[in-house]
């Protein structure tokens, strides 16, 4: 069984007591993001994006444990970043298991033996370690855009299992994904003790710098989970609602629930979703209560959710389906008990969408400085905001809306709050981080590197980060 059954147990009774009460946007797992800063620089990552003064904040862990208190869901997974370079990732940690949080800390595993050694992580029932893996060694080296990343994350993992953790994997996956191989490397990862393994298309990230790799028809993306998960054996525990898993294989229709995995950062509650963002809430109650929630999902016609089937959005929607109804209840019992087949069970179409809508920085902006807002908010570098009286501030901007302006200044680590009447214009200064050159240049060395290879000369292992620093 992929999730131990005090787990499952503490997730069903949150659900259905939620059921109960009425609730209809209530959160299944906090998406607690402490820092953006990471020790990779994946070619598909849309979340480290931001001038140098951004990647070295981190939450505080009171902060973070006040987030979590306020927001009450069961789960908290902990993406980044990397969040084992949070100095103080330990006392997050803690608070949660003392919180009798279920967590998932989601490492790429580069620090994960030292962190380990250095014993700032204990085994307990409530901590799983989720270690990013991409594939096998070659596709996840060259995902992640650094050789040799694949042998240390598997030998972390082999240590953290002897240790006494929980570890499971987390795979993206893009449309070079090959079947075959993605099976064989489902076998390995069962072969060395992992608990169970989560499997997600890519999101098509706007600011990720690889942006050919995206899965962008439903149809692909179906039609390679159909692939992947065909006479799967029993032996391959996945960490994902089976009627997730229906849906990814185009057999089930499901529509987003936003709130289900709300997203919490060094800027606040990302609104609507932990992939688009489109700016952020002070509090969790101003996220639930004042998102337009009608805008985002497939059947809105919001066209940046057309293509998504990312599980953050859909797997809330799974879990709520098999609470709702006999159907889902009886379907998840079936896949618990026989496991995933994609041979099984008729391949639907989903209902057609019959108006597209546009939101954040695509929807028309009503004057200049508003427009320019949006963009600032947009764009992953600092800005210059010159006021009504002359003065100027240097920050980058995460938050605008009709009555305030949120940045924080490229000097100092905290955030400042204009009024947003105040604001006489905006310009883009900075560098933009998201300009796609470090996916260029990696792609130009790793192709020059195998060439070298394939001559049989002799070649150092290679991998992106320097440019990325600089
Ligand atoms: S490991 Fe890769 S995907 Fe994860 S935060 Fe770092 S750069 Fe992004
Ligand atoms: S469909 Fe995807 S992008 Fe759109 S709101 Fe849901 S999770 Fe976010």
């Amino acid at each position: 069984m992929a999730v131990p059954l005090s787990q499952m147990w503490t997730v069903a009774s949150y659900v259905i007591k939620q059921k109960l009460l009425g609730r209809k946007h209530y959160p299944l797992v906090l998406m607690l993001e402490p820092l953006y800063r990471c020790n990779l620089a994946c070619a598909g990552c849309g979340k480290i994006q931001y001038p140098a003064h951004i990647l070295k904040q981190e939450m505080d862990p009171e902060v973070a444990m006040k987030a979590v208190d306020e927001c009450g869901a069961p789960m908290v997974s902990i993406p980044g970043g990397e969040p084992l370079m949070h100095s103080r990732i330990g006392e997050i940690v803690a608070g949660l298991v003392k919180r009798k949080k279920y967590i998932y800390l989601c490492t790429n595993a580069l620090l994960l033996k030292q962190r380990l050694e250095q014993g700032v992580l204990q085994p307990s029932k409530f901590l799983t370690i989720n270690v990013h893996m991409d594939g096998d060694e070659e596709h996840h080296d060259f995902a992640v855009c650094r050789e040799g990343t694949y042998k240390v994350a598997e030998e972390a993992i082999q240590m953290a299992v002897k240790m006494g953790f929980r570890v499971t994997t987390n795979s993206t996956l893009f449309k070079n994904a090959d079947p075959e191989r993605m099976r064989r490397f489902f076998d390995r990862m069962m072969e060395i003790g992992v608990e169970g393994m989560t499997v997600s298309p890519g999101y098509h990230y706007q600011k990720a710098p690889d942006q050919q790799s995206f899965l962008r028809e439903r149809a692909s993306t179906t039609e390679m989970f159909r692939a992947f998960f065909k006479k799967a054996p029993k032996k391959w525990q996945f960490n994902l609602s089976p009627l997730f898993m229906e849906f990814l294989m185009g057999k089930r229709h499901l529509e987003c629930t936003p709130w289900g995995c709300p997203a919490y950062s060094l800027f606040g509650w990302q609104r609507p979703c932990y992939l688009l963002q489109e700016g952020y809430a002070r509090t969790f109650k101003e996220l639930i209560t004042e998102t337009k929630w009608e805008n985002y999902g497939r059947a809105s016609g919001n066209t940046k959710c057309q293509s998504c089937m990312v599980h953050c959005g859909y797997e809330p929607s799974a879990v709520n389906h098999t609470f709702s109804s006999i159907e889902g209840f009886f379907a998840t019992a079936r896949a618990t008990l026989f496991g995933v087949d994609s041979d099984r069970g008729k391949n639907i179409t989903p209902p057609p969408v019959t108006r597209y809508i546009e939101t954040g920085v695509e929807k028309a902006k009503s004057d200049a400085v508003t427009q320019a807002l949006a963009e600032a908010v947009d764009f992953r570098g600092d800005v210059t905001i010159t006021l009504h009286d002359g003065t100027k501030h240097v920050g980058y901007i995460f938050n605008a809306d009709d009555r305030v302006v949120e940045y924080f200044p490229a000097n100092r680590p905290d955030v400042i709050t204009l009024a947003r009447h105040l604001v006489a214009g905006v310009e883009k200064t900075g560098r933009d981080m998201a300009d796609g050159k470090t996916w260029e240049a990696w792609v130009k060395k790793y192709t020059e590197h195998k060439e070298k290879l394939a001559r049989g000369e002799k070649a150092e292992s290679i991998d992106i980060f320097p440019e990325v620093l600089s």
